[in-house]
């Protein structure tokens, strides 16, 4: 039978699929609602992109204040993620709920995971943390802050703390940091920690269309992860429109800024509505749980809302097992236009008043 010959632990993985419906309100992938002109480029269709990107990685070091000996350009973070796994491997911890795909490349690599759930509030259960490390010698751990999907940011002094204390490799994903009002990234940090990594991306500032992303770190770890990374991983048309784009830092900031105010007035909105619990967020996105007692469930309001023409995303689960777990009845929004929210909390307001009556 040639289905033998896929290893046990593809075989047992689910195809990553994203659904989705035609709808014309898209508000399920934590993409900016604004985007930017892609502009001309005269480009040599028949040569090989440059394999180190080496202007790009340039402009980013002279923004970040680092060398570009400590930058690695990615076809967007999740190629990174695959990278570091690939070239540092595990086990490897990742908190659960959290950015679905540091357990879905750690299993297609057959790299043993080290689950271990957060706490009440979202945060890092540092007891649980720093056991599951003592115990079980990890070379890595992810963590998402800004974390996807919950919304908030791990308390800065706990992720200073497992960097201390913790004699592994901790990578901080900063892919949301743009919209965080906290003013503290874990890039300033980089000089002074050697196992400290930060990986950015330019998908939810606009740019999701370049696939980019960057990890950020000590030369010597970074030099060991290049090893592995594919020689043309990123192409030419996103390296030159990347800078050209960047360079244009209020136009960047401009959009980031209008997500920022959306958000807080969404949340303000969501907060207004009986029958939902919202969650605060320093993201592009918001979560919300549903509990009307199970007069509508999670199912049935996902399916009224594409009725309506607005997808979003449906979550469960984010227990230890991936099964039930504090997810559950729980949806990600993304922050989108003005018009767009306004439809959506219109849309959500409707629904929830159709079940209560
Ligand atoms: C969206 C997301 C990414 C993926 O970014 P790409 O650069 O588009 O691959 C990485 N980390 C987290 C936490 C995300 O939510």
């Amino acid at each position: 039978m040639i289905e033998d010959l896929i290893k046990p632990n593809i075989k047992a993985l689910k195809a990553y699929t994203i659904e989705a419906p035609p709808c014309s309100i898209r508000l399920d992938a934590n993409e900016s609602p604004y985007g930017f002109p892609l502009g001309t480029f005269r480009l040599p269709t028949n040569r090989y992109p440059d394999p180190g990107a080496v202007s790009l990685r340039r402009f980013l070091a002279g923004k970040l204040g680092i060398e570009p000996e400590c930058i690695l350009h990615g076809n967007g973070s999740d190629e990174l993620i695959y990278y570091l796994l690939t070239a540092i491997g595990g086990p490897v911890v990742i908190p659960t709920p959290t950015f679905a795909m540091y357990r879905i490349i750690a299993e297609s690599l057959g790299e043993k995971q080290l689950i271990v759930p957060l706490d009440e509030q979202f945060d890092l259960d540092m007891d649980a943390m720093l056991e599951a490390i003592e115990k079980n010698n990890p070379k890595l751990i992810f963590l998402s802050r800004p974390n996807n999907p919950t919304g908030n940011s791990f308390t800065f002094g706990r992720v200073v703390e497992i960097i201390e204390k913790a004699d592994i490799l901790v990578v901080v994903d900063e892919a949301y940091q743009p919209f965080s009002t906290r003013g503290d990234s874990f890039v300033d940090l980089l000089p002074r920690y050697r196992n400290l990594l930060v990986m950015r991306t330019l998908s939810k500032i606009g740019l999701a269309a370049l696939r980019l992303g960057f990890l950020l770190g000590d030369k010597t770890i970074i030099g060991a992860i290049n090893k592995v990374r594919l020689p043309y991983n990123v192409n030419s048309l996103s390296q030159a429109a990347a800078i050209g784009i960047l360079e244009d830092e209020q136009s960047i900031d401009k959009g980031i800024n209008a997500v920022i105010g959306e958000r807080d007035k969404l949340f303000a909105e969501l907060s207004k509505l009986k029958g939902i619990k919202v969650y605060p967020s320093d993201a592009n996105f918001i979560l919300f749980k549903l509990d009307i007692n199970g007069s509508l469930s999670a199912d049935a309001l996902h399916k009224k809302l594409i009725a309506d023409d607005i997808l979003i995303k449906k979550l469960a689960g984010g227990g230890q097992n991936g099964s039930s777990g504090p997810l559950d009845n729980c949806f990600r929004v993304t922050v989108g236009t003005p018009k767009e929210n306004a439809a959506f909390v219109t849309s959500l307001r409707k629904i929830i008043e159709e079940t209560n009556k």
